[in-house]
């Protein structure tokens, strides 16, 4: 069936057209969920055959023409399937396609997953007659034709917050069990990573690679998850990635992941490595639940996740620093991750794990209490004690962060070394490439009448390119 008749009892287009639209605040009619609203969730559950009645869309309680026009509300959908042949460790995949089939509905916008959901409707679409109604039906036929082994699925709408904040309840629980289940397995124990790109159509050079110790950057698809959607369907947005031959286990890269990320970005993105915000960082979308953010007075890194209101220490909000971060880039100490991410062994390993955080929101801190190692757990402060780079500096200082320790030694270092002076001579256009944390480019003098002298003194530059030019 085309997707023309497919839809054609919809008021509004369906199709693969309208993903990555955006709907910014004039436009919108509603909001449901996002950050003002703490509780919001997306659940998919796999029920027995008798529990679902195929088709069945309820509302709970108001439909999207009922909300207050320019509000947002708390919200869930709970989305129901039976089949014989479905099992509930595919649960967290299929839960994570509403998202792409959500974003195939003109005028609906729909970001991130489970209980960090962000919609909002158009007015356009609401002044077409667009209901819950409509897109329970899109969701049903999409989930139906896309997934086969589903035979019964039943879809259920929360805008009442009473009812979604029950509902929302439950739903952490089934999150935390899904999340739990991968702990313990080891990157070095499976021969099989997967990959995902259902994001790049926000984000087209992204490719997630999730390994039992890595999880998906939108903490909703782990190492078991990916295992189930390609055993499922192999040629799917979510696929195998045979790890080939470990170029780096310390950094954590592999031939297969190097290769896979190549293809899958057509040469964007070369080379990943998995356990670094350095150098060749994991890509970030835009649907990671944190980032980080690199300090460079402290040489550190910050975390702050998307519903942490305030400012981090150097003034920026999450949304300023995950546009510095999200895109399918790789960009040096800004790093999207999960919470999941936070609780391996091999968070941010190369780069010195949780000795290398610096400051974080206290919630994630009161979250990740029990996987932040003791001896570092009160070194890092949060928006409570800083709230300026100067006092962060200050209290790492006071409280002895270890990061404090290689500062000392960095700054020994360089009064150490002698600084030489790099002469440069434009007798050609140079073009300088400095590598992160490089401290001496070197560049060859071909004539001494047109040499400029640069003195670097404790460099920190980021720059992808410097061009120094002749003057006429
Ligand atoms: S964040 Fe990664 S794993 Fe999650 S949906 Fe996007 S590409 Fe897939």
């Amino acid at each position: 069936m085309s997707a023309s008749s497919m839809f054609a009892d919809i008021p509004v287009g369906v199709g693969v057209i309208y993903e990555g639209e955006r709907i910014r605040k004039p436009q919108m009619y509603v909001e449901l969920g996002g950050p003002n609203i703490k509780e919001k969730f997306e659940l998919l559950r796999v029920r027995p055959i008798n529990e679902v009645e195929d088709g069945k869309i309820t509302i709970i309680d108001r439909d999207i023409k009922e909300l207050e026009e320019g509000s947002s509300i708390p919200y869930g959908i709970l989305v129901e399937v039976a089949g014989k042949d479905l099992e509930e460790e595919m649960e967290g995949v299929m839960e994570r396609r509403i998202h792409d089939f959500c974003n195939y509905i003109e005028g609906f916008m729909h970001l991130n997953q489970r209980n960090a959901i962000w919609l909002r409707v158009s007015k356009k679409s609401v002044e077409r007659g667009l209901s819950f109604i409509h897109i329970g039906k899109v969701l049903q036929r999409l989930f139906k034709s896309e997934i086969p082994l589903i035979e019964k699925i039943q879809i259920t709408f929360f805008t009442n917050q009473e009812k979604v904040k029950r509902v929302y309840e439950e739903a952490l629980k089934v999150y935390e069990a899904r999340d739990a289940r991968a702990r313990g397995l080891k990157d070095e124990d499976v021969d099989v990573f997967y990959g995902c790109t259902l994001c790049q159509s926000f984000a087209p050079t992204h490719v997630c690679v999730i390994t039992p110790q890595r999880y998906a950057n939108c903490g909703a698809i782990s190492w078991f998850d990916g295992r189930a959607a390609a055993k499922v369907d192999p040629k799917g947005p979510i696929f195998a990635v045979e790890k080939g031959e470990c170029l780096d286990p310390f950094n954590g890269e592999y031939e297969g992941v190097n290769k896979v990320v190549k293809e899958r970005t057509l040469g964007a993105i070369t080379r990943v490595q998995l356990y670094t915000a350095f150098n060749y960082p994991h890509t970030s979308c835009g649907c990671f639940e944190a980032t980080t953010f690199y300090v460079p007075e402290c040489n550190g890194m910050g975390i702050v996740h998307r519903d942490f209101k305030g400012k981090t220490p150097n003034g920026l909000t999450f949304g300023a620093i995950a546009d510095s971060t999200a895109g399918g880039r790789q960009v040096d100490g800004f790093h999207g991750l999960s919470f999941e991410y936070m609780r391996s062994h091999k968070f941010l390993k190369a780069d010195g794990g949780w000795d290398r955080i610096i400051w974080l929101p206290s919630e994630i801190k009161e979250r990740m209490r029990d996987y932040i190692p003791k001896e570092i757990y009160d070194k890092i402060p949060t928006e409570k004690e800083v709230n300026t780079v100067e006092e962060l500096k200050s209290f790492l200082k006071k409280n002895k962060h270890p990061i404090v320790q290689s500062l000392k030694e960095e700054v020994k270092e360089e009064k150490e070394k002698p600084i030489a002076p790099v002469t440069i001579v434009p007798t050609q256009v140079p073009t300088i490439t400095l590598q992160p944390q490089a401290q001496s480019p070197t560049l060859t003098p071909t004539s001494a009448e047109e040499a400029i002298t640069l003195t670097f003194k404790n460099l920190k530059i980021y720059a992808d390119k410097l061009i120094v030019k002749k003057k006429k």
